[in-house]
């Protein structure tokens, strides 16, 4: 088993005095270990981030852009062997893979694009008024387990070109690439700019309090992010940016054309297993169409191919740990139970490994687990209605907000329903994805503040008002 993963800290391999195991999804066998970090650890860590911070906020923003573009192109160069850790860590076919560590470095380039400059908010004979920004210090990125790399590196590269120094915590199921990541960051930027520790939900929670971080960024589920909120303010009221789960909503009007929405349908609910977290997680399609878009989403469902993320071809890898696979498949049987109809799948795949068929369900209602609640796996809950005001309403009658979707040939009426939805971000005729120049967040209790692009910028820094003469 390999065990060679390690901490670092300030530059450093920092060997574990802890281990836990990593499990392959696709085996549902343990295949390395990572470091558990201590609080000690976390201590150095800080003290390196710290120190590495009154450098780095000195250093001018084309030299920073330097710097950062050489992390990038760094990672890109190991394309390959961080693909192969991250399928087999968290499942995902290798394809998916590649294009996560390609979009981990876009993101980099990409917020490369913006700059906090100073604004002039006044200019007369009383003096000038400018409103500049002031890095924060250093930042804890918590990250989850779906998408590892790229949501880690996100909020590492926002504090970064804010001028800030990092702490990466991966999720516990899938460390390894992020450690990874770490050995890279040490080679290429400045000593213990970007510090990675692995370890338990503790070590999140010791981040959320401590002292000498000064900004907790983020990603992962509502019921953690309000435990980092509150943390975060009864320690040094540390600034926070939640980006958390969601039950994304898409509405198909009655004069959608079936066939050719159905495939973007269903890989937008369906793309990295459900395991993303603006996959549509719900589908209110016009009662007309019901049977239709029911059929055509089962054949869909029955055609994916589903197996080890390795294996040529494979289109959808496992759920990634045990919790969320018998969490999944909790949910498919009590819609079951309660009347609901698989079109397709319903049960999980006999080999080994967290595999669930996917599955599409029907006759469920509000008031069904599978549809109040954030599945984040491989079925999908299709929903009738009658009027677009049912539809509407029902779409909002949610207690997350973090992205919807409008299905229609006339693209004019859907922005207009788009236009009425309670979600950080509405698409139409599509649902999903998200591109460092614009900002992506939730309303409601699927986060606070907004990331990427000059807005998610901002949010890694402290605006500060100069009078001057
Ligand atoms: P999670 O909340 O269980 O864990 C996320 C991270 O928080 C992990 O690193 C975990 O170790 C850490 N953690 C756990 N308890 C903590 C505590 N008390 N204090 C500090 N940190 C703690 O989430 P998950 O199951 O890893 O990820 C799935 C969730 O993430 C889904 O709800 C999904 O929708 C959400 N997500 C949101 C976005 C977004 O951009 N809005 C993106 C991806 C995933």
């Amino acid at each position: 088993m390999q065990t060679a993963a390690t901490h670092t800290i300030d530059g450093n391999p920092v060997e574990g005095v802890e281990f836990f195991d990593v499990i392959n999804p696709a085996t549902a066998s343990a295949f390395a270990r990572a470091p558990d970090a201590s609080r000690a650890q976390l201590d150095l860590a800080v003290h390196a981030a710290r120190r590495a911070f009154e450098r780095w906020r000195t250093v001018s923003t084309q030299d920073r852009r330097e710097i950062l573009l050489r992390f990038a192109a760094a990672i890109r160069a190991e394309t390959q062997s961080l693909a192969q850790l991250l399928t087999r860590e968290q499942g995902k076919p290798l394809a998916a893979a590649i294009r996560e560590i390609d979009s981990t470095a876009a993101r980099i380039e990409g917020l490369l694009s913006f700059e906090l400059i100073p604004e002039t908010l006044r200019s007369d004979a009383r003096g000038r008024v400018v409103l500049d920004y002031q890095p924060l210090g250093v930042v804890g990125a918590i990250a989850p387990w779906n998408s590892p790399v790229l949501l880690a590196t996100q909020i590492a590269a926002q504090a970064l070109v804010a001028g800030n120094s990092v702490i990466l915590k991966p999720s516990p199921f899938t460390p390894l690439a992020t450690l990874r990541l770490g050995e890279i960051a040490a080679r290429t930027l400045p000593r213990g700019l970007v510090n990675t520790l692995s370890g338990g939900n503790e070590l999140g929670r010791w981040m959320t309090e401590h002292a000498g971080i000064d900004k907790i960024g983020f990603v992962g589920s509502v019921a953690t992010g309000k435990r980092v909120l509150a943390s975060a303010a009864a320690s040094n009221l540390k600034r926070v940016s939640l980006e958390l789960g969601g039950n994304d909503a898409a509405i198909v009007l009655d004069d959608a054309d079936v066939e050719s929405i159905a495939p973007r349908l269903f890989w937008s609910a369906f793309v990295n297993s459900g395991q993303r977290c603006m996959a549509i997680k719900r589908v209110l399609v016009h009662e007309s169409l019901l049977d239709r878009l029911g059929a055509t989403l089962a054949r869909l469902a029955n055609q994916a191919k589903v197996g080890d993320g390795f294996e040529p071809g494979v289109e959808l890898g496992p759920v990634q740990n045990r919790p969320q696979f018998e969490r999944v498949l909790g949910l498919i049987t009590d819609a079951l139970t309660r009347g609901g109809r698989a079109l397709a799948g319903g049960a999980a795949l006999n080999r080994p490994g967290y595999f669930i068929a996917p599955t599409v369900i029907t006759g469920v209602a509000e008031g069904t687990p599978l549809v109040d609640e954030e599945q984040f796996g491989p079925v999908l809950p299709l929903l009738a209605f009658a009027e677009i005001e049912e539809a509407v309403a029902r779409a909002n009658a949610t207690r997350f907000g973090l992205g919807a979707s409008v299905w229609s040939a006339r693209p004019e009426r859907a922005a207009d329903i788009a236009r009425r939805l309670e979600a950080g971000t509405v698409w139409i005729n599509a649902h999903g994805g998200s591109e460092p120049e614009i900002p992506f967040g939730g309303c409601k209790e699927s986060g606070v503040g907004r990331g990427m692009g000059l807005m998610g910028l901002k949010s890694y820094a402290e605006p500060r008002i100069l009078h001057l003469p």
